[in-house]
């Protein structure tokens, strides 16, 4: 793509908005960057923009700024805007960041999508990579942007990308050409954007778009929903799970590639636990034989990976009680999954702002693994209208009282979940300031705790051994989350 000398209009600052201004002011463009925060809420490397060439518009968007462009790029988290359609309407062309990137990609693609265990799969396949020696840059919707794959050292024939790819960035791209293209699952989520599944689900499936006969699509074995989305286009279909191209089998992880080899990993290796995560790395181990990564980086990085924070992390552990935050269950599928991970007993911690789907998917779940609920946020009332028939469900104003009440639930052997099943953003910035928060709370309940047994011992109701076992953070209970 030749982009010397033609009009750009970079909306939205954040990582990804600097980053593709900053590639195509690298490519001779005449790049303007516009953002509604003001300069001092901007990130610093703004001002290298600036330095660049690039012309900075703040505060609200001009329509006559945008109609004089010849391309729009938009990131991912910028909502539909009337000045945006206004350009478009007069012959703008509107582009996600991926898109720019792509027209420089050179090396293969491995794309990976679905509605959870992107970011984990991604991170398993950049290891899988590094491990193998290949230069590998692994990113886009997680970590570092597309952008900054292309002038990186894994942009070459011999090298690696591997780009974790939400639906919103499927929305205004046409050059992506994956030589692999997972598709992970599809459950129920952003359908206050999306409108209908369906709609969701084809945006998902446009990660096999552009692909041909010699590339590969992945796809869990026995989803009718993602199969289907697969075959409708023209790369060769693998599965993973039962009956698939890589599945448990015994004790091991066996996959076998496109080149019929057979490579197995003991299962007992893999330091994320749960069935889930089985599956997302029966996943990363047939892409990376499809883009011919030997067995031994598999194995090591699936024996070196420890998972992402806030996915099912262990962040506390008082007075026999296990707390894990899985604040990036932002969904009732990811909530689904990590509720049936327990191997205990536990208390949820759930709520948040809706996206539109029903929670009835949790309650079997629900009846198996939780005797008790916490609710927090916008959600609450619809969730306990949903679940309240099952276990008893409180409500809490702050994730601090919830946390306070689900201790105080819990018996020693027992868990504290958060899992709450909505986003974060009636509350919160974003998972990562609730999973946070819930660890600061989750670790402080062992000082109130701790106030507790010495104010009884005080008055010689309890003794030294129960206080030390009440207060203190001991070893991890025996199998962690164990048996999803
Ligand atoms: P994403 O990048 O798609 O959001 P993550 O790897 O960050 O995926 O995981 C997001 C959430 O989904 C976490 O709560 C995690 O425990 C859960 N999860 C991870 N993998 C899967 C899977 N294969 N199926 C369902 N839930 C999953």
């Amino acid at each position: 793509m030749e982009v010397v000398g033609r009009k750009f209009a970079v909306l939205g600052l954040a990582r990804s908005g600097i980053a593709c201004a900053r590639l195509l002011l690298a490519r001779g463009a005449r790049v303007t960057v516009l953002d509604v925060k003001p300069r001092e809420a901007l990130p610093p490397g703004v001002d290298e923009l600036e330095r660049a060439g690039a012309r900075v518009v703040l505060g609200p968007h001009p329509v006559a700024e945008l109609k004089a462009a010849e391309f729009i790029v938009i990131s991912p988290g910028i909502p539909d805007l009337p000045q945006v359609e206004a350009a478009e309407g007069a012959g703008v062309k509107v582009l996600a960041e991926i898109e720019v990137a792509l027209w420089w990609l050179r090396a293969p693609i491995v794309a990976v999508t679905g509605t959870n265990g992107k970011s984990t799969v991604t991170s398993l396949l950049g290891e899988m990579g590094r491990r193998a020696g290949r230069p590998t840059f692994a990113g886009a919707n997680l970590g570092t942007p597309l952008s900054d794959a292309v002038d990186s050292p894994a942009n070459a024939p011999d090298g690696l990308v591997v780009a974790e790819l939400s639906s919103f960035q499927f929305e205004r791209t046409a050059s992506l050409r994956p030589r692999v293209a997972v598709l992970l699952n599809v459950t129920d989520d952003h359908l206050d954007r999306h409108g209908t599944f369906e709609a969701y689900a084809e945006l998902k499936g446009r990660v096999f778009d552009g692909q041909t006969a010699g590339d590969f699509a992945i796809v869990p074995a026995g989803d009718a929903v993602c199969e289907d989305l697969a075959r409708r286009r023209k790369g060769r279909v693998l599965r993973f799970g039962p009956g698939g191209n890589a599945f448990v089998d015994g004790g091991d992880l066996a996959v076998r590639g496109p080149d019929g080899e057979e490579v197995r990993v003991p299962r007992s290796v893999l330091r994320i636990r749960g069935g889930h995560n089985e599956d997302n790395a029966l996943a990363a181990m047939l892409a990376a034989r499809c883009v011919g990564l030997p067995a031994a980086a598999l194995r090591e990085a699936l024996a070196t990976f420890a998972g992402l924070p806030h996915r099912m992390q262990l962040v506390a552990e008082v007075g026999g009680v296990a707390f894990y935050d899985d604040s990036k269950a932002t969904n009732v599928g990811a909530a689904l999954r990590a509720i049936e991970g327990l191997d205990r007993r536990g208390v949820l911690v759930a709520g948040g702002r809706e996206k539109g789907g029903s929670y009835a998917p949790l309650r079997d779940a629900v009846r198996a693994h939780i005797k008790r609920i916490v609710l927090i946020g916008e959600a609450r009332a619809n969730m306990k209208a949903q679940l309240g028939d099952l276990v008893p469900c409180d409500e809490a104003d702050t994730l601090e009282d919830a946390v306070r009440l689900a201790a105080a639930a819990a018996e020693p052997g027992e868990a504290v979940l958060l899992a709450p099943a909505c986003s974060s953003w009636d509350m919160f910035r974003d998972y990562v300031e609730r999973g946070d928060r819930f660890a600061a709370a989750a670790k402080a309940t062992g000082n109130i705790r701790e106030r507790e047994v010495r104010a009884k011992d005080a008055k010689g109701e309890t003794n030294a051994k129960s206080a030390k076992e009440a207060g203190k953070p001991g070893q991890p209970p025996a199998g962690g989350p164990d048996g999803r």
